[in-house]
Order: C-alpha cells, then sequence, then structure tokens
C-alpha cells in the first residue's frame, strides 16, 4: 500500500507481543489520525508511525501492553531504513532471490544487438549458473549519435531469450512513456545511473508492482540512492534491489570509482539488498573480475556483469565485455567466493 505522509516515530513491540497488542496500538494511532506501517520481523514487529511528529509524541504509546520501546525515525529515509524492517528485504522473482542470504548472480549483454547475440549469451549464462538475465532494450547513451538500443524488438528477443532459459529478465525503462512495453517483458525494471533522480519516473515504478533495479547515479551520495529507493517503496513496492556501480572521482585510470566502501555502509543503513556492478565501474574486462571479488568479499548481495559472444563487434561498452569463452571461468570464481561467504546463489 503507498504511504501517504512521513514515517517519524517507531513503536517496537516486545519479543512476546501479541497480534491484539500490535492492533491496539495501530488503532489508537489511527484514532489520533495517524497512520501505521506494520513490519513483522522475526525478532519483533516494528509498527512505523506515519503523522505529526509534534501529535504523536504526545500519544502516550509507551504505555500500551507489548510496546518494548518509542523512538524517533531520525534518518531522512525512513521505509527503506533498517530501524524500520531489522529483518533483509529479499527480492524474488519466480524463486530467483537476491538478498538475506541469497545472492544475485545477474548477467547478460549491455544491449540487445540481435536476436543470436542474446541467445547465445542467455545460454551461456544460464548454463554458468547465473540467477537473473540482463539486457538493454532502451539505452541511455551519452552520445546521441550513438546506437540507443533496439526498442520493442530488443523486448521480444530477451522474451525469448528467458523462455528458453527460464532466467528472469531485467532490463531498464528509461521514459514513462515506455512503461507498458517494458512492464509486459521484463520480470524487474532497472533505472539507470542517470534516472537516479528521476523522480516522477521512481514514482510510477513504485505503483507498478515489478521489482525495481536500482543503480546509484556516478555522482550520488549514498543518502540521496536511499532517498531515492525511499520514492519507489513509498508508493507499495518494497521489493526494491540497490546497486553500486561506480561514481565519479579525480580517477581516470578506471571507467568511474567502484564505491566498495558503500556496500558496508549501504547494508548497514538498509534492509534493500545491495549489489554491485563491476562491468561499468571498472570499464575494462581485466579489472571486472577482481572488483567482482571484492565485492563478493565485501558482503554485496549480487552483481551485475556484461556478457558477449564477440566484445570487438560489440555496438556499446566493448572494452568492458566479458566474452561468452571466458564466463564459465569467471563464474566458478565467484561461486566458490560466494559459499566462502557463507550465501547461497539465489
Ligand atoms: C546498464 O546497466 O545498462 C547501464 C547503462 O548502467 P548505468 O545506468 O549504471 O550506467
Ligand atoms: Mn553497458
Amino acid at each position: 500500500m503507498a504511504v501517504t505522509g512521513s514515517p517519524e516515530l517507531l513503536i517496537v513491540m516486545g519479543a512476546g507481543a501479541t497480534a491484539e497488542q500490535v492492533d491496539e496500538v495501530v488503532a489508537r494511532l489511527a484514532e489520533a489520525g495517524a497512520d501505521a506501517h506494520v513490519s513483522a520481523g522475526k525478532d519483533a514487529t516494528v509498527i512505523g508511525a506515519i503523522g505529526e511528529r509534534e501529535l504523536l509524541a504526545a500519544l502516550p504509546l509507551e504505555g500500551f501492553p507489548g510496546v518494548d520501546q518509542v523512538l524517533p525515525i531520525l534518518k531522512p529515509y525512513k521505509l527503506v531504513s533498517r530501524e524500520l524492517s531489522r529483518d533483509p528485504t529479499v527480492v524474488d522473482v519466480g524463486g530467483r532471490r537476491v538478498g538475506g542470504g541469497y545472492f544475485g548472480f545477474i548477467a547478460g549483454p549491455c544491449t540487445v544487438e540481435y536476436r543470436e547475440q542474446t541467445l547465445v549469451t542467455a545460454r551461456v549464462v544460464a548454463e554458468a549458473g547465473a540467477t537473473w538475465l540482463r539486457g538493454g532494450a532502451f539505452k541511455p547513451r551519452t552520445s546521441p549519435y550513438a546506437f540507443q538500443g533496439l526498442g520493442q524488438e530488443a523486448l521480444d528477443i530477451l522474451a525469448e531469450a528467458r523462455a528458453e532459459t527460464g532466467l528472469p529478465v531485467v532490463t531498464e525503462l528509461m521514459d514513462p512513456r515506455h512503461v507498458e512495453a517494458v512492464m509486459d517483458t521484463a520480470d524487474v525494471i532497472q533505472i539507470g545511473a542517470r534516472n537516479m533522480q528521476n523522480f516522477s519516473l521512481l514514482s510510477e515504478v513504485g505503483s507498478a508492482g515489478k521489482p525495481v533495479l536500482l543503480k546509484r547515479g556516478p555522482s550520488a551520495s549514498i543518502e540521496e540512492l536511499l532517498m531515492a529507493a525511499e520514492y519507489v517503496v513509498k508508493e507499495g513496492n518494497a521489493q526494491v534491489v540497490l546497486c553500486e556501480r561506480g561514481i565519479r572521482t579525480f580517477e581516470r585510470s578506471t571507467r568511474y570509482t567502484l564505491d566498495i566502501g558503500a556496500i558496508p555502509v549501504l547494508k548497514q543503513e538498509t534492509h534493500l539488498p545491495v549489489i554491485v556492478d563491476p562491468s561499468h565501474a571498472a570499464g575494462k574486462r581485466e579489472l571486472v573480475a577482481p572488483l567482482a571479488r571484492a565485492a563478493v568479499a565485501a558482503g554485496a548481495d549480487g552483481i551485475i556483469v556484461e556478457v558477449h559472444p564477440a566484445p570487438e563487434e560489440a555496438l556499446c561498452d566493448g572494452p568492458q565485455l566479458i566474452p561468452t569463452g571466458e564466463f564459465g571461468d569467471f563464474a566458478r570464481e565467484i561461486r566458490a567466493l560466494v559459499s566462502l561467504m557463507g550465501r547461497a546463489i539465489g
């Protein structure tokens, strides 16, 4: 359900609190004109109270049976914060999971260029144990003269690749005018780095009812990324995966600077899964594996990487694409590290 108003107060129920006691608190909030966002965790139920801070502070909630603690939510992001939902969110697409101990291994072409290129890539990544298939149909290109993606034709090819491999498809939505077309095919909607603060697009996917893969803008702070996710979750869509894909710094030897520190920070701040895109951060094929390994070791919930049967002929991001012939070795290494970290491939 969409949330109107800002969650200001956390009501933490005691471990033994009953459903009736939770209902009583919710009813008291409603009586005072406030709303409640109930998050039933493994250890404790937490109620986010939505309404005027002063009005909420005046309620004697601490005295209610079953209530353990009443705390203000001080962070600007509320629904995505760890405070509100203490258990990790698991984004599940047809049984292929990311988050909460499940590692999402997402791979596929940067861009759908033609049918064979995408189908061959999809078969190779599926065979190697990938869990979701990526592929761009609408591409955000720095140059208006560069290949902009095949659009609907690409979506049809992705649907065929899914039918053959069984892998859920993640593809980027750039423009609200394409919502219907992308929604028809995508299992997960990607919001690209350049659109991270396109607030109307975020609200749109928040009410679209499909999981969202939200990439961090190259100049966005961690807090801005979390606020962008808040836009989506506020509309009632809690199935959001955050993606660190490198930020813009003075360094020029990599395409972007992969902010490895963002992974543990995000894991502390939010219950949403956090994945890493080492391909766009590296910009160079030989750097993708070491950055992917670093991401797994830092506690990422997944990676998303670009693969191509003939990178030298690719229409987009050629230098960073892992050749299909090398993907098996790459995947083996990642799988070993994931299990070393005590995670299971989703
Ligand atoms: C992509 O993943 O296809 C892409 C364009 O990445 P980003 O938005 O991170 O640049
Ligand atoms: Mn790319």
